[in-house]
């Protein structure tokens, strides 16, 4: 079973999360959006990049639909 998929941001093969014991808990990447809305990206540029944008987002999202 190949499960080398490569992040869409950092290009990186994705690696799997894992619990505290080291099992693998998941690997399917994470859903990049708002960045790009194809393929998947890793756990780190989710947790640094994704996350981040997408809070930005709904706090623009927010500010701008008041006037209406
Ligand atoms: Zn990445």
């Amino acid at each position: 079973m190949n499960w080398q998929m490569k992040c869409v941001i950092c290009h990186d093969f994705i690696e799997p999360d894992r619990d505290k014991y080291g099992h693998i808990i998941w690997h399917g990447g994470h859903n990049p959006s708002p960045i790009t809305d194809e393929g998947y990206c890793c756990k780190v540029c989710n947790d640094e990049i994704v996350t981040p944008t997408r809070i930005a987002e709904i706090q623009l999202s927010i500010k701008g639909g008041k006037d209406g």
